[in-house]
């Protein structure tokens, strides 16, 4: 077992990011799988959401990226979009001081700005399936130097919606490249579609981390009729009073019907579903994840490997009709190291799909017979005094996010003034103070462009610099919060 990062002989670069994300000791599934795809196997992970699955390939993407080869040589699919932007996210954070640039690929973005952006230097895309395929189809991505391919979510990505589709990517990657199959829940009806691309497969599931669930996440249930549902929510939330909490529903209906009459109670909610756009479901869970509000009432969306930290409580407002999708459900809670408790809401006529969850678990689910009244009206006061106070603790966090190693600065200038990376490199390196080691991911957008002051020298270079020289043109910076 592998207990430092340092022990994979990786970049110092990674290790540094590494340490600034505060990630310092691997989690099961990164001991097992990071040495397996730094030495190019093809591998099968089963590891539940929670347990540090995207760093497990992120890690060993980034260190064999060759940042000195402007082509894409590493390909993510992800289900959603969310997650492709989480799993964005992972690898930049991971790659950013060595400087790994890596871009998101998604569906109802513009064609035309994605093509722009896959022209630049990439070396890692993350995609959705559908719009990496009509990329692939237009020959605006070149794939002729990946080096690995990995799929997400892989047991969802290779049933019949999506299999084609992948087996089309599959068939155009060259020869040699490495692949890995991720998911919590991966049943043999893969293997064929598996065995057909992949070599020498190593498979890995990580199964002591099933009882790891059970004993970091306490499952509960509780019976309720159909229409005393919402007050039985309330009482729970009063009762246990979470520091944030997801409450599941099947339908987008049901959830737009609890959010709002939680709304209505005054709570500080926010709503998630599929017939939102998607930049407000991008903005919703990077509000909830920043405690703008600390209750999300969401449909299955979320429910597969959306990372946010610290959700203290799952509610299952509905039994899921799907099986696996209680397991990914109450994943959103317990994560890595915490403790999380998942309660779910049974009606009569859902008792049988709760008895199915149970058999599918190997889990017997203990149920709440009653919940204290007195308990409820004490948490009720004490749940209004920490709402009031995470918002607070919000604004003084903001305030003291200063000298970070790495800060991005933003730029009012971009493609359509002819700025290009070299012009942004030559202005920044004839500032005083800063070299060419300390100038990290540059992207140049249409209107504007961000760049990565790496060294904890951005918060001092803002300090002196409110403007700066590029192709003669005097152009304002600032820092990028976003
Ligand atoms: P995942 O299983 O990829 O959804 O990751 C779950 C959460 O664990 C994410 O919030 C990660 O940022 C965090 N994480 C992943 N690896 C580590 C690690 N080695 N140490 C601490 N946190 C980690």
């Amino acid at each position: 077992m592998i207990n430092r990062f340092e022990e994979f002989n990786l970049d110092k670069n990674i290790i540094k990011s590494l340490k600034n994300m505060k990630y310092e000791i691997p989690s099961k599934v990164q001991s097992k799988v990071i040495p397996q795809l730094l030495n190019n196997k093809d591998i099968i992970v089963k590891s539940k959401t929670g347990s540090g699955k995207t760093a497990s390939f992120a890690i060993p993407l980034c260190e064999k990226v060759d940042i000195n080869n402007n082509s894409v040589q590493g390909l993510i699919i992800a289900p959603t979009r969310e997650l492709a932007l989480q799993i964005k996210e992972e690898v930049q954070n991971i790659g950013r001081i060595k400087k790994v640039r890596c871009s998101a690929i998604f569906g109802k973005q513009p064609l035309k700005e994605q093509v722009a952006e896959l022209k630049q230097r990439v070396h890692i895309v993350v995609a959705t399936p559908g719009r990496i395929i009509d990329h692939i189809g237009r020959g605006t991505i070149d794939l002729s130097n990946i080096k690995f391919f990995i799929i997400d979510e892989a047991d969802k990505m290779l049933n019949k919606g999506f299999v084609d589709d992948m087996e089309s990517i599959m068939t155009k990657l060259p020869q040699n490249a490495c692949k890995g199959m991720f998911s919590a829940t991966i049943d043999d009806n893969i293997n064929s579609v598996c065995e057909k691309y992949m070599k020498n497969i190593i498979r890995i599931e990580i199964k002591d981390e099933d009882k790891y669930i059970k004993k970091q996440i306490s499952e509960f249930f509780i019976n309720s009729e159909e229409e005393n549902k919402y007050d039985l929510l309330k009482s729970i939330i009063y009762k246990e009073c979470p520091h944030s909490v997801i409450v599941f529903a099947n339908t987008r209906d049901k959830v737009d019907e609890i959010y709002k009459s939680m709304k209505k109670d005054k709570f500080t909610v926010g709503v998630i579903h599929g017939d939102m756009s998607q930049d407000k479901r991008l903005f919703i869970i990077k509000d909830f994840k920043e405690n703008k509000f600390n209750i999300l009432v969401s449909s299955d969306i979320t429910s597969r490997g959306i990372h946010v930290d610290d959700v203290s409580l799952v509610i299952n407002y509905e039994v899921p009709r799907d099986k696996e999708n209680y397991v990914h459900r109450i994943g959103r809670t317990g994560r890595v190291d915490k403790l999380g408790k998942a309660i779910t809401i049974v009606s009569t006529k859902e008792e049988k799909y709760l008895r199915e969850i149970e058999e599918y678990t190997k889990n017997q689910i203990e149920e709440i017979s009653s919940i204290d009244e007195r308990e409820v009206s004490e948490g009720k006061d004490k749940f209004k005094i920490l709402q009031e106070n995470l918002l607070k603790n919000r604004k003084s966090n903001i305030n003291k996010k200063e000298n970070q190693e790495v800060t991005k600065i933003y730029l009012n200038v971009g493609k359509k003034k002819k700025i290009r990376v070299i012009d942004i490199v030559g202005a920044f390196s004839n500032i005083e103070g800063i070299n060419n080691e300390d100038i990290g991911v540059i992207e140049v957008k249409d209107t504007c462009s961000y760049v990565d002051i790496l060294n904890y020298k951005g918060e001092n270079f803002l300090k002196n610099n409110k403007t700066i020289i590029i192709k003669k043109k005097q152009v304002k910076v600032k820092k990028d919060n976003s």
